[in-house]
């Protein structure tokens, strides 16, 4: 993978929220109703690294929050710089400009229906949002009530480190698919699955699944067009993405898989918990955006998966 140096870094699209502390981890973790992947957050790229990491799930759904905004300043100078393509946080702002040059196009051309940009935020530690308080080790996630998304930068490093995904493009395929839970949402597609759990609280976790795979699927139709996708100016993005970018996007997919995590923290594989989806699930979906390069594709709510 090669981005364009030339492109503009819009850093707009982000807020950087890392300075400002976020009120961190200082919360008694509440577990939310209904268990982790059900509460106020979505789109969790994963569902149990707190186990793995030790960390405490720090999210308090009673909590409004998120109103607060960081401060972009030094982003902002950091990626207008000559070496700015080497800083990870520009890097993902990049990334994050992709994502969203695609679904502008892609939105109206699929789903008849207007693109409302979300801003990403980048935190240390622990933020506030509203849906409630939050700490890194809940991971990256979409909140739906401020439609914003939430990353600590330092996830990558827990992702390669504690589950041995490594290489770049898992950073882009974790964002396209916390944007795919964004356009879940833009098109009520998260509403109706969350109506659907209440009504049927036995399926939620299958529900569950259905949506996650399809946000897999949306990242990866992104990946097909993302080398399409421009700066405002019209500059290219991406000057080039490889095969091997693509296999570390389905190697990510692969290792973050429910029974994969289980594994890897030595706890019995139960089907019936999974949250997120099987690796071979999570592979498979990702696959399917990729070669159908369309997200009409991504249809995992009919029929089995
Ligand atoms: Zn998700």
């Amino acid at each position: 993978m090669e981005l364009n140096e030339n492109a503009r870094i819009d850093t707009g699209q982000v807020d950087d929220r890392r300075g400002s502390g976020g009120g961190g981890g200082a919360g008694i973790p509440i577990p939310l109703p209904g268990g982790g992947g059900r509460g106020g957050i979505v789109g969790l790229i994963i569902a149990v690294l707190v186990a793995l990491v030790g960390g405490g799930f720090g999210l308090n759904a009673m909590n409004g929050g998120g109103a607060e905004s960081g401060d972009n300043t030094a982003l902002e100078q950091k990626c207008e710089a000559d070496d700015a393509l080497k800083q990870l946080d520009c890097r993902n702002t990049l990334y994050v400009n992709s994502i969203q040059a695609y679904w502008r196009t892609a939105l109206p051309e699929r789903f008849g229906q207007q693109y409302q940009p979300s801003k990403t935020v980048f935190f240390s530690q622990g933020v506030n949002t509203g849906c409630g308080q939050a700490d890194s080790g809940v991971g990256p996630f979409y909140c739906p009530a401020d439609d914003l998304v939430y990353i600590d930068l330092t996830f990558y490093q827990t992702l390669a480190d504690q589950l041995g995904a490594e290489g770049e493009f898992a950073q882009p395929y974790v964002l396209a698919h916390e944007y795919g839970h964004h356009v879940q949402d833009l098109l009520g597609t998260e509403a109706q699955m969350r109506r659907q759990q209440q009504r049927d609280p036995g399926s939620a976790n299958a529900l569950s699944v259905k949506l996650e795979l399809q946000a897999d699927c949306y990242a990866g139709a992104w990946a097909k067009n993302a080398t399409g996708t421009a700066d405002e100016q019209g500059q290219k993005i991406f000057k080039s993405i490889t095969e091997q970018d693509i296999a570390q996007a389905i190697d990510t997919a692969e290792k973050i898989g429910d029974d994969a995590i289980s594994k890897r923290a030595d706890r019995p594989v139960n089907p019936e918990e999974f949250t997120h989806g099987s690796s071979e699930q999570r592979k498979q979906w990702f696959t399917k955006g990729y070669t159908t390069g369309d997200p009409k594709a991504c249809d995992t709510f009919s029929g089995s998966l």
